[in-house]
Parts: structure tokens; sequence; C-alpha cells
């Protein structure tokens, strides 16, 4: 096989195209996967390719509040016990787990999918605050936390958030964030 440019095999410039199109893969990094997966067991291949595919089947995001789920609403949502009153905001699904780890929080979850950020281009229509402003219509929430995060876009989007919702007749706290990992990546 030759190895150079377009005289590479159809199927490895293929590969080496799509590592291209994810995040923080530049073009030397997609050609070094891309080899690095045909020198690999055809064994470990396929459980690399059926852990995209199930992952791509099994896991949609939560209707109600975005978050990673396996079900439809997710666990959390679909709780009885959860207090339906209060919503915590968060920028990630990963933030949702470190909230759900404390076991102290009873409320519910909404994510945001990111934070307001107008050097990276995200607006607030990029995020999922429309599908928030839908759960609170029901008028059985009355209390919102902004666990964004303690930076400037996490700022930005609570800010924005609070002047949203508060309105509403909704009370917006802004959780000083305390989170385990968020606190010493901010002093
Ligand atoms: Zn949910």
């Amino acid at each position: 096989m030759n190895e150079h440019g377009s005289a590479t095999a159809a199927p490895l410039a293929r590969l080496v195209e799509e590592f291209y199109k994810l995040p923080g893969i530049g073009p030397k990094s997609a050609q070094r996967l891309a080899y690095y997966l045909l020198r690999m067991p055809l064994s470990e291949a396929q459980a690399l390719a059926e852990a995209i595919l199930e992952m791509k089947e099994r896991v949609t995001f939560c209707n109600v509040c975005q978050n990673v789920t396996e079900t439809n609403p997710c666990r959390v949502c679909s709780d009885v016990m959860r207090d339906r009153t209060v919503i915590c905001v968060v920028e990630e699904p990963l933030d949702v787990l470190a909230i759900e780890r404390t076991g102290t929080f009873k409320g519910l979850h909404h994510v945001l999918h990111g934070a307001i950020s107008p050097m990276d281009g995200i607006g607030p229509e990029d995020l999922k605050i429309a599908e928030l402003l839908r759960r609170l219509d029901s008028g059985e929430v009355r209390e919102v936390i902004l666990a964004t995060n303690p930076n400037l876009e996490g700022e930005a989007t609570s800010m924005y958030l609070s002047r949203l919702i508060s309105p509403l007749g909704v009370k917006v706290t802004r959780l000083a964030r305390a989170i385990e990992g968020r606190q010493e990546m901010h002093n």
C-alpha cells in the first residue's frame, strides 16, 4: 500500500477524514489515529465500533432536563421522590453527576449544554434555554438555582437567565459553587 497523500487507500483516507471532524483533532492526529486502528487487532477495532454504535443507539438526551440518559424521561425526572419545585441549572451533564454524587440536592436538574460565549460564537439560542423556560410554564417550579461555572461565561449565562426568569415570579438563586473539582480550578 502506498501511504502518501491521495494515493492512500480510500477506506483509510475516509477514516482519517472522519477523525479530522472531531474536536481537537488536527490532520496529523487524524492520520496517527487511523494508522493506529489499521494496526489494531480486528476484535479491538470491532469493540470500538460497537461501543460507538451502542452509545448512539441507547444514550439520548432527556426530553425534560436535557441530561444524558438511557430512559426518557431520565431517572431523576421520573423519580416521584424528587422535589419538583426546584430546578438546578448547570452547563454540562458532568455537572449533574457531581451534584448527584453529593446526595444532598433533592430537586430536579436542567442541563444547558454549554454557556453563553460570544468569543466562541455561542449565544443563548445555542443553549437549552427555551427548554428550561418551557419547564417553568406549569407554575410548579418555585425556585431556579443557577449553578453555572464560576467563570466569565458561566456568570454571563447566569445573569442572562436571571433576567429572563425573575420576572416570571420564580425565585432565582446563584449558587456559589463549591462542587468538588471546581473549587481548586478557580482558586
Ligand atoms: Zn431528565
